[in-house]
């Protein structure tokens, strides 16, 4: 299991900052998660202002 970015994704780079694991790099108009990196910790919810990064189930 990994935390997926949603389309609410504004693109301002905070999660990416914040990543434990450097999981998070700039894609297509948002930000994206490598799914073979995450650890599930959480940071970039809590991170990002408009609640983007959600668990993904
Ligand atoms: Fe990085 Fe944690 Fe977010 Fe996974 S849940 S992308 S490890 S900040
Ligand atoms: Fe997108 Fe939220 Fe990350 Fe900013 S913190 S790049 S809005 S997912």
């Amino acid at each position: 299991m990994a935390y997926k970015i949603s389309d609410d994704c504004v693109a301002c780079g905070a999660c990416a900052e914040e990543c434990p694991v450097q999981a998070i790099t700039e894609g297509d108009g948002k930000y994206e998660i490598d799914p073979e990196k995450c650890i599930d910790c959480g940071t970039c919810a809590d991170t990002c202002p408009v609640g983007a990064p959600k668990a993904d189930a």
